[in-house]
């Protein structure tokens, strides 16, 4: 079997939930667990939500598959219904939706639903993506109260740059919101939003990132803030060589070798999800050791500089990302965010769950 895998530690969200608590005790948590959970295996996840009050994802398809594997909160659908036959579907599985824009207000009107809908009017408090403009709130909501396809209407906003050291814009959008003055229970903040801005807490948290153990400020990793990396990728090495000064490696020869180097190959490459453009020099663990990767990411291998390891040996474990190296400093080398690189490993990465 190929070595690469990802183990997923279910006691290490189950831990970074109760940060999460510990950081934000007065309000209540939807667990953000969209593009199948960051990219960890939704499903997988479900036994470690279990202390999230509702969970948040950005469709139908994902509610769906949630309540599959048994997740058994309300679930909100963070971008609403994308057409009128969801909304029935909605109903009846339990489900909350966003309402972002009056063609939505027009579809929960002209429905006839088994039973009503929460929704959550999403305002556009300044990131101007999604949600209704705050002078057209007032109208949207009246509309929504009185609709009989209503249960209940809640108000939520998103942060377009919570994670920034210059507070201002997200001191508009904080001003922006309170100056609502409309019933219903209210959510703003995202990760950086728990982290950064505790005065945006109020009825409910809305973290993502920081439950797979990652911080989303800039220049902190989760150890920081307390929370531990759920997800690690790691393979084996499957090859060793040395080569004298002057020889290159890999594709397009980009990485010569400054001295007689001892190259250590790993199975691992861009068709896992490792990013292809992560530079020479990106550190990655081998036996617990940081070395440097040097040239092209290939798609099924990495190669790196062995030389200052020479204990290292042919199936010694490589991680990539998780336990013992941020996939914050991955991605801060390879120009992404961690984000990214949680959300873009392959399914043929091997999975192992842990913790549960
Ligand atoms: C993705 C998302 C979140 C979670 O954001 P993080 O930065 O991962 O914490 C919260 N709210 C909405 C509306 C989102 O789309």
């Amino acid at each position: 079997m190929r070595p690469a895998s990802a183990t997923i530690d279910l006691d290490a969200f189950r831990h970074n939930l109760a940060r999460v608590r510990a950081l934000a005790p007065r309000s209540r948590i939807v667990a953000v667990v969209k593009a199948n959970g960051y990219g960890h295996g939704a499903a997988r996840l479900v036994p470690a939500m279990a202390a999230a009050e509702m969970l948040g994802v950005a469709c139908l398809e994902e509610a769906l598959a949630l309540r599959d594997a048994g997740a058994q909160q309300p679930i909100l659908l963070m971008e609403g219904t994308f057409e009128p036959a969801e909304l029935a579907t909605c109903a009846a599985e339990g489900l909350e939706i966003a309402v972002h824009h009056a063609e939505q207000v027009r579809m929960l009107e002209v429905a006839r639903l088994p039973r009503p809908l929460v929704v959550w009017l999403k305002i556009d408090t300044g990131m101007h993506r999604l949600g209704v403009a705050p002078p057209e709130a007032r109208a949207l909501h009246a509309r929504l109260s009185a609709c009989r396809s209503v249960a209940g209407v809640r108000l939520m906003t998103h942060f377009a740059s919570a994670d920034l050291p210059d507070p201002q814009s997200t001191e508009a959008q904080l001003a922006c919101f309170a100056a609502l003055d409309l019933p219903g229970e209210r959510s703003l903040a995202n990760s950086a939003g728990v982290l950064a801005w505790p005065q945006a807490h109020a009825d409910w948290v809305r973290p993502g990132i920081m439950l797979y153990g990652v911080s989303p400020l800039p220049g902190t990793s989760g150890a920081a803030h307390g929370l531990r990396p759920v997800m690690t990728l790691a393979t084996r090495l499957i090859a060793l060589r040395d080569i004298p000064a002057g020889e290159a490696v890999g594709y397009a020869g980009a990485w010569t070798a400054p001295r007689p180097t001892r190259v250590g190959t790993a199975a691992i490459g861009y068709g896992d999800g490792y990013p292809r453009h992560a530079p020479s020099g990106t550190p990655v663990l081998v036996d617990g050791h940081e070395v440097p990767l040097i040239g092209r990411v290939s798609m099924d291998m990495i190669t790196v500089d062995l030389t200052d390891r020479p204990e290292a040996k042919l199936g010694d474990p490589v991680i990539l990302w998780g336990d013992g190296l941020p996939a914050e400093r991955i991605a801060a080398a390879a120009g992404t965010i961690a984000y990214e690189l949680l959300c873009g490993v392959t399914g043929r990465v091997h999975t192992r769950v842990v913790g549960a």
